[in-house]
């Protein structure tokens, strides 16, 4: 096991979990899994980091082809339509991914059967019969959802197969009680029947698994808890369906022909397949992906909400085992929830389906602009226990922060600036205590929000971020300058000066969080952020120590960060709170 201390890391891979293409993705996601990475991998882009991103639609499974059952439209029918819906609403909020993938692919079959091939020949896979329940009169085994009844543990009369959406408990699928076909028009009971399924035998990995988790004292307490309460309790997992929408099994004969691979299998399988196709598409080179799977050099990040943990944390490892010679996570970021404050209850909620109270990424695109939902989403990111969504806290943290702070000090400070000073950085005169002062957060600021980035703490990141645009309020409302510009030009000209250094800062620190208003400030500056990417770049950070310098041109400022209205607010949460924010 390679010890973190000493291993000398050159490239950085960084995945989200895939999200499955049977809805529009909503906030809670973007809080979870999507907005940290895209941060954090925006943020190494930026220090010259050689840092890949993989995304993309998760497309097989029981919930796919029974949604196309109750639209009669068919499963590719549905998956083409969320595939494209989420990735245009990612690339809306800018979550910058270098290759959106699908598992629909071949190429992603051809992925999922080499591992599948791989756990064989290591004798980590074995066929067991099982007791499932069919349908006499559509002929066939009702999977998952295809069949609901009572949970065996607490009652719930909605229950899946497999698992109780109330209770959360997990059970076989025999012991449902009163079960009942979920397929329109199956009006017949279901019975048991036994069928033979390829099970993954998880207990052959459980050392391993131990001495991996234990190797990462610095995981957050969230993760490490679901992971090790999984690891001390390791059965034989169920990696087949009776199903035709899926990844076909590698095994000859007629028995594997009518199953298929389970979702929960091929998914995290995907991020490999997506690495393969990044590597053709742009190096045209199908070896390409090894170097960010296999060398020591590569660090590898996951980044998942919490109900993921036990399959990023456990299972997917377990399956790395199982291949030889590819890297394990270096760190599994696991989120807590973002639950939805009801305004109407005063309680907080959990977003779901049944609900109606989520708020789909489209629909808050449509009505906020994507410099404030990122901003609200990260200053309340649910890192180490669950967060709400309310909508006046959002108001109020955007309107009093991000524009009121940061937007308003580089408003008044370069429209001074510029009516001033004809338009250019003014030279500056003698650099007083306080000025150094000034100029030196730039630099503290910086490293403070560095070392939070690096601790994944993106949270007290954006707050340091905060922080610098606070200071400099503090240092332009003692220097006046709208008052020595009547008496004292040379002064003057040194605290905008000044002022101009800070925008500047402030610009590259809010490149990570705010894309979109770091690009429109970089215009006014007249400054090019280094891109970055899978090559690596420069060091923006280096920005910051070389001042921008005097006589260099600026352009007419605009507002960076317009308020939210409050009636207009309040109008948009009731739409939410009739659920049709979806
Ligand atoms: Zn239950």
């Amino acid at each position: 096991m390679p010890d973190d201390t000493t291993r000398d890391f050159s490239r950085t891979l960084v995945t989200s979990a895939l999200p499955y293409a049977n809805g529009h993705i909503h906030l809670g996601h973007i809080a979870g899994a999507y907005l940290p990475a895209d941060i954090y991998v925006r943020y190494q882009r930026l220090r010259g980091t050689k840092v890949l991103y993989v995304g993309g639609s998760d497309e097989y499974g029981v919930p796919i082809t029974l949604t196309a059952l109750k639209e009669g439209v068919t499963p590719q029918d549905v998956i083409d339509r969320y595939h494209t819906a989420n990735a245009d609403a990612f690339a809306r909020l800018g979550i910058s991914y270098d290759i959106y993938g699908r598992t629909s692919w071949d190429l992603h079959a051809d992925t999922t059967q080499q591992f599948f091939r791989m756990l064989d020949a290591g004798g980590h896979i074995h066929q067991q019969e099982m007791e499932l329940w069919y349908s006499p009169q559509l002929e066939r085994f009702l999977p998952d959802r295809y069949v609901k009844g009572s949970c065996p543990r607490c009652g719930y009369t909605e229950a899946n197969g497999d698992e109780c959406e109330s209770c959360g408990a997990q059970y076989t699928a025999k012991e449902l009680v009163s079960p009942r076909s979920n397929v329109p028009g199956d009006d017949s009971s279901p019975v048991l029947r036994p069928s033979k399924h390829w099970f993954l035998n998880l207990p052959d990995f459980t050392e391993r698994l131990k001495t991996w988790l234990d190797s990462h004292p610095e995981w957050r307490a969230n993760v490490k808890g679901i992971a090790y309460g999984w690891v001390n309790d390791l059965r034989p997992r169920c990696i087949t369906r009776d199903t035709d929408w899926g990844v076909p099994i590698p095994v000859d004969g007629d028995e594997a022909k009518a199953k298929r691979i389970y979702v929960w299998f091929d998914a995290p399988i995907g991020y490999v397949t997506n690495t393969r196709q990044w590597g053709m598409d742009t190096q045209g080179d199908a070896k390409a992906w090894e170097l960010w799977w296999k060398d020591a050099g590569t660090r590898m990040l996951h980044f998942i909400g919490k109900d993921n943990v036990p399959f990023h944390a456990v299972i997917f490892p377990a399956m790395l085992m199982g291949q030889g010679g590819y890297n394990l996570a270096d760190h599994v970021v696991g989120n807590e929830y973002l639950n939805i404050f009801n305004r109407r209850t005063g309680q907080s909620e959990k977003g779901s389906k049944s609900k109606g109270n989520m708020i789909s990424v489209r629909w808050a695109l449509d009505n906020f602009s994507v410099n404030a939902i990122r901003y609200y989403l990260c200053a309340i990111a649910p890192e180490s226990k669950d967060a709400d969504f309310d909508w006046d806290d959002f108001m109020n943290r955007y309107n009093g922060e991000l524009c009121d702070v940061v937007g308003n000090f580089a408003h008044r400070s370069l429209t001074m600036t510029v009516k001033n000073f004809d338009g250019r950085v003014p030279e500056p005169g003698e650099i007083e205590a306080g000025d150094a002062a000034m100029l030196n957060a730039i630099g503290e600021q910086a490293e403070a929000i560095a070392e939070a980035m690096e601790g994944f703490r993106f949270r007290q990141a954006i707050e340091r971020f905060i922080d610098l645009g606070r200071k400099a309020n503090v240092y332009f409302d003692a220097m006046q300058p709208w008052v020595t510009r009547k008496t004292d030009l040379a002064r003057t000209a040194t605290t905008l000066y000044v002022c101009c250094q800070v925008v500047r800062g402030l610009c590259v620190l809010m490149a990570p969080f705010m894309p979109e208003g770091a690009a429109k400030l970089a215009g006014i500056l007249n400054v090019t952020l280094p891109q970055g990417g899978p090559d690596g770049g420069s060091d923006a950070w280096k920005l910051l120590v070389e001042p921008l310098a005097a006589g260099a041109p600026l352009n007419t400022p605009e507002v960076l960060f317009p308020k939210l209205d409050k009636d207009v607010l309040a109008e948009l949460a009731e739409v939410h709170l009739r659920g049709e924010a979806y």
